[in-house]
This record gives structure tokens, C-alpha cells and sequence, in this order.
């Protein structure tokens, strides 16, 4: 039996941003993951603002390092296309934060991204990190956790951060949380080379097709002339209109005349694979006596963009801060952890909350059509939609009828 303080389940960006926060913080952990490095993880290979903002916090060096890497893609914006076809495009706003020779996003194969990151935390002493290691089951003792492994080595810890993904049966034991078909998005990709027709700024694109809304099909430029394109919708409208998500991508590639175009000369380079994405649908309690869940695990992506990377680096920083809190304290009480759920909801409760009411305006063609016509002529609405993208009181307008009665009177 391994006795420690912290013991971190999965390499995610959960997982690793709590182990790098820790080891910035002089605090061991062990880190654990069934998977061998580098390894893949089924994802659009959209890296947001978010998660730049919290490399920052941890490291600025490090950031500068990431942005030097040759898989990195830089991103200075969003393409957004309307299910009529027509397209806007949408810079991201620069932050003040970094460096401003660094974009304000990235695209990068998780493969490579994650591999970086595990890579940064071998390189740590604090951290122990053990690979091909699956936790398989928990046990409550008396103010520990005792995990159950498959190589049958178990860990009793003293906090235990569940940073286990979408499929983490810890989420529902000992986190409560059960998944709905409403919330859960199944989402599909594949990787092709050839694509015209980009942005020259690299901008990602999303294209809110009629018979997938609210969700999207996508397409993400990436580095070597790859690009990640994919679909992704709840399960819910998924079984309600019998959609086969494979079938409606290749649809769309092959039959929509200005895909049909860019993909003329593209070849499909990998299989399509799947995977869900617990979507965010309301505050719930993310940690208690001894634990806590972070990224996927805590249903923390957004539920109309389908991020989670940026959200799990959060979770994962506030987590390795609250590890730290308790074991200066002695106090594991899901009383005392509860100071994390409200530090990650304090950072993005709102945003979340805000981005949980747009799916209710843009499942309607008609409108989404009308918002983006009018984008393109209206500098005023433009900005607008630029600015929500990172200013939460614009956001907010997004969800207000009002806004959208106005562009269709024209206003
Ligand atoms: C198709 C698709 C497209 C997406 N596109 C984007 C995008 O473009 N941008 C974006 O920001 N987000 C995107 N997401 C969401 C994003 O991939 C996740 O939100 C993010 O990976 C969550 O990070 P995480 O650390 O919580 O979990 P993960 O990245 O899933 O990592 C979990 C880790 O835990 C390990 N593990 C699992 N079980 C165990 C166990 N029992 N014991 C030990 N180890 C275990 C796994 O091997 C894995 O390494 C997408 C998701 C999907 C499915």
C-alpha cells in the first residue's frame, strides 16, 4: 500500500495543470493514468484562451515555450457560418496578459499538446507520475481515500482529485452526478489533409448546419496542412432525429456545394472516432470528504462551443490550490472543500450559466441566418459578437430576446 497526501487520477489537462500547480506549490503528488504517453485523446484540438491564461498563471515561460512548439497552430480567430452558407469572421481580441507575439489561441493534436504537458510534469520532482496504472475502484477509511489499482498496488491519499475524463465512473460515486442524454454531447472526428479555402489567420471554424443545430460540424486547421473536422450534437436530438453523426458529416462534405469545393482535393488521413462531452447544465457539487472532481469529470464543458480543455486547466489550478489549503489546515471536510467548487464557479459559473441559455435562440435557422446577415453589414453588431466571445456582459446580451428582435427590425 502507497501512503500519500494527494493523489491525482488522470493526465488530462485536469490532471496535469492540479499536479503542475502543486509542484508549483512545493506540494508532492502521485499521478496516475492508464494510458501510456504520448496518447491520444478524441478532441476538435481546440486550445482556448483559457487555457493560455492559466499556463501564464502557472508559467510564463512555459507558455512561451508551447508557443514555440512546431505542432502548435496559432489562431487569431473564428469563422462562423450561418446555416444559409454565409460566413463571418471573427477575430479573436488579443489579451493583455501575455506576450503579445503569442496568439490568443492555439490548435494543436492532443496527441502532441498532452504529451508536452505530461512531458513538463516528468520533468517535476514533486510528481510522482505513473503511467499504464487504472484506478479501478475507491474506498472510503477514515479520513483517506483508498484507491483500488489494476496492477493491485493501492494508494491511500489523504485528497484524492478525480480527473478522469468523461467516462469517470467517479463522477457519479463518490461525485453524484448522473449524466442525461440532453446534457451529453456525442461528438465525432477525423483528421484530413488538403482542405482549402482557410482563413489566412488560421481562424477555427464552426458551421452551424440546419439539421445539426444547436450543434456544429467543424473544422479546425492544425499544423502540416491537417485539419481536425468533426460534428458534434446532444444525444438527446441525436435519437429524437434519428441522426447517424458519421453519416451527416460525410453528407455535408460531399453534397453542400462550398465544402463539396474546399474538400475537392482533401484526403481523409485517419478514422472517424468518437467520444462524448459531458456538457455543463448547472452548478452542481464538485467535491466533498476528502476529493474533489475536476474537468470532464466535473461536467464542466461548454455547452454551446463544446470546450472543456480550458475549464479542466481551471478546475485543475484550483483544485492543487485547495489540496494545498486542506493539508496546511488538516481539514479534508467536504465543508471546507467546498471552497473549491465556489472558486471554479466564481471563474466560470457565469460564462457557463450565460452559454446554457444560447442553445434556446440558435436551434432556429431563420434567426441564426438573420444574426449573421446582419453581422455582415452592421460593424456595430460585429463588434458585438467579437466581444462576447471573451466579454461576459456581452455574452449575457446573447441570451436576451431583445438583441435579436432588434436585428431582425434592423436596428
Ligand atoms: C469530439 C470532441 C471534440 C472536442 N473538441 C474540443 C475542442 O476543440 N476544444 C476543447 O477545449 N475541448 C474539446 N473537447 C472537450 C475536451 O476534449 C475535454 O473537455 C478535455 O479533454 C477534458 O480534459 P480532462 O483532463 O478532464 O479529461 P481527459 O482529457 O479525457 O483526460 C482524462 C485522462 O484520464 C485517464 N483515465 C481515465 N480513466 C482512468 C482511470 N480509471 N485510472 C487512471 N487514468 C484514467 C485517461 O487515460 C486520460 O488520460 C472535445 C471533446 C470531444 C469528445
Amino acid at each position: 500500500m502507497k501512503r500519500i497526501n494527494v493523489c491525482i487520477v488522470g493526465a488530462g489537462p485536469a490532471g496535469v495543470f492540479a499536479a503542475l500547480f502543486l509542484a508549483k506549490y512545493g506540494v508532492e503528488c502521485t499521478l496516475v493514468d492508464k494510458a501510456k504517453f504520448p496518447r491520444n485523446k478524441i478532441c476538435g484540438d481546440g486550445i482556448s484562451g483559457w487555457v493560455l491564461t492559466i499556463l501564464n498563471e502557472l508559467d510564463n515561460k512555459l507558455l512561451e515555450k508551447l508557443s514555440k512548439q512546431p505542432f502548435i497552430t496559432h489562431s487569431h480567430g473564428i469563422r462562423i457560418v450561418a446555416p444559409n452558407y454565409n460566413q463571418l469572421d471573427l477575430p479573436f481580441l488579443d489579451s493583455g496578459d501575455w506576450d503579445q507575439s503569442i496568439s490568443p489561441g492555439f490548435t494543436a493534436r492532443r496527441i502532441d499538446f498532452d504529451n508536452f504537458m505530461a512531458e513538463e510534469v516528468k520533468s517535476r520532482k514533486e510528481v510522482e507520475f505513473l503511467e499504464e496504472e487504472e484506478i479501478t475502484d475507491y474506498k472510503r477509511l477514515n479520513n483517506k481515500i483508498q484507491l483500488s489499482t489494476k496492477s493491485g498496488d493501492d494508494i491511500e491519499a489523504k485528497i484524492v482529485i478525480f480527473a478522469n475524463g468523461a467516462t469517470s465512473k467517479f463522477m457519479k460515486d463518490p461525485g453524484g452526478i448522473l449524466k442525461t442524454r440532453k446534457y451529453t454531447m456525442t461528438g465525432i472526428k477525423t483528421y484530413y489533409k488538403g482542405i482549402t479555402g482557410f482563413h489566412e489567420k488560421n481562424y477555427v471554424e464552426l458551421h452551424f448546419l440546419k439539421e445539426l443545430l444547436p450543434g456544429y460540424f467543424w473544422i479546425f486547421p492544425l499544423s502540416d496542412g491537417l485539419a481536425n473536422v468533426g460534428v458534434g450534437l446532444d444525444q438527446y436530438r441525436i435519437s429524437k432525429r434519428h441522426i447517424n453523426l458519421k453519416d451527416a458529416m460525410f453528407k455535408a462534405i460531399e453534397e453542400i456545394p462550398y465544402l463539396q469545393e474546399r474538400f475537392k482535393n482533401a484526403e481523409q488521413v485517419s478514422k472517424v472516432e468518437a467520444y462524448p462531452l459531458p456538457l455543463w447544465d448547472r452548478k452542481r457539487v464538485i467535491s466533498g470528504d476528502n476529493f474533489m472532481l475536476a474537468g470532464d469529470a466535473a461536467n464542466l464543458i461548454d455547452p454551446v462551443t463544446g470546450e472543456g480543455v480550458g475549464h479542466a486547466a481551471i478546475s485543475g489550478m484550483f483544485a492543487a490550490k485547495q489540496a494545498k489549503l486542506a493539508l496546511e489546515t488538516d481539514n479534508f471536510s467536504s465543508g471546507f472543500m467546498k471552497n473549491y467548487d465556489d472558486n471554479v464557479y466564481a471563474k466560470i459559473g457565469k460564462e457557463l450559466n450565460i452559454s446554457s441559455k444560447i442553445p434556446r435562440f440558435i436551434k432556429y435557422p431563420w434567426l441564426f441566418n438573420a444574426v449573421i446577415n446582419k453581422a455582415s453589414s452592421s460593424d456595430i453588431l460585429r463588434k458585438k459578437l467579437t466581444l462576447a466571445m471573451t466579454n461576459l456582459e456581452e455574452r449575457k446580451e446573447l441570451k436576451r430576446p431583445m438583441l435579436y428582435l432588434k436585428v431582425l427590425l434592423g436596428r
